[in-house]
């Protein structure tokens, strides 16, 4: 390679940075995102609700819809009691099969969870919804993908909003703006029969 001369490197440099700015420039705009958390590995609800705590210290409102009820849900409902009229936090997962035994009856309390979630995410003023578990009751049958993509529709252009759970669609991953797979590599429930500690998943 032939070495530049003061002046072609000055040139070069003088592109890169133009190159640069109108990098910046474009990454700068801002796009309310449809966020997926899925896979097997752990961390999928406790990574949207790293996304909540950073809303709510920017001063958003967020509103959680919890489609199954998680073991997470005691300790931080009292955390996010603390936030008053900021967060609206909503745990609906009660039905479900082995309990109920009833189908019909889970889809209609899964569908009393998708329209208490659908009039948050048509909401302006809630920059943040989460919608923990809906990817599970998808796969299940229970949500009709094409309800929730209609949904997803009417989200404003400027809010958020992230759905969590495994088995995520295709369809879902397609429309999504982030994406991202937990992969599991070793959870001490698995290999150590460890249970479910406060802190850690709940
Ligand atoms: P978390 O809420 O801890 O972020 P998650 O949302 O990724 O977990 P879920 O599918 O919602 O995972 O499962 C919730 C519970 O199952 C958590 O207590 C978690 O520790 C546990 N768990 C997650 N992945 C595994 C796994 N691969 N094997 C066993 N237990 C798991
Ligand atoms: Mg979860």
């Amino acid at each position: 390679m032939t070495s530049l001369t003061a002046e072609q490197y000055k040139q070069k440099m003088q592109r890169r940075k133009e190159v640069q700015e109108q990098r910046v420039s474009q990454a700068a705009l801002e796009k309310g995102l449809i966020i997926v958390n899925t896979g097997n590995g752990k961390g999928k609800t406790t990574a949207a609700l790293g996304m909540v705590m950073r809303s709510l210290g920017h001063g958003y409102r967020v509103a959680i819809i919890q489609f199954i009820k998680g073991a997470w849900e005691p300790a931080e409902k009292a955390v996010f009691t603390k936030w008053g009229e900021q967060i609206s936090f909503h745990a609906l997962g009660e039905g479900f099969t082995w309990e109920t035994q009833d189908r019909d009856r889970d889809i209609q309390k899964v569908y009393e969870a998708w329209n208490l979630a659908l009039s948050y995410i048509r909401n302006p003023e809630f920059k943040l919804v989460l919608l923990d578990e809906v990817n599970v009751s998808l796969k299940l049958g229970y949500l009709k993908l094409e309800d929730l993509l209609a949904g997803l529709d009417e989200k404003p252009e400027d809010s958020h909003v992230i759905l969590t759970g495994r088995g995520a669609p295709p369809e879902l991953i397609e429309r999504a703006d982030l994406v991202t797979e937990m992969k599991m590599i070793k959870h001490p429930f698995r290999e150590q029969g460890v249970r479910a500690q406060p802190g850690i998943e709940y």
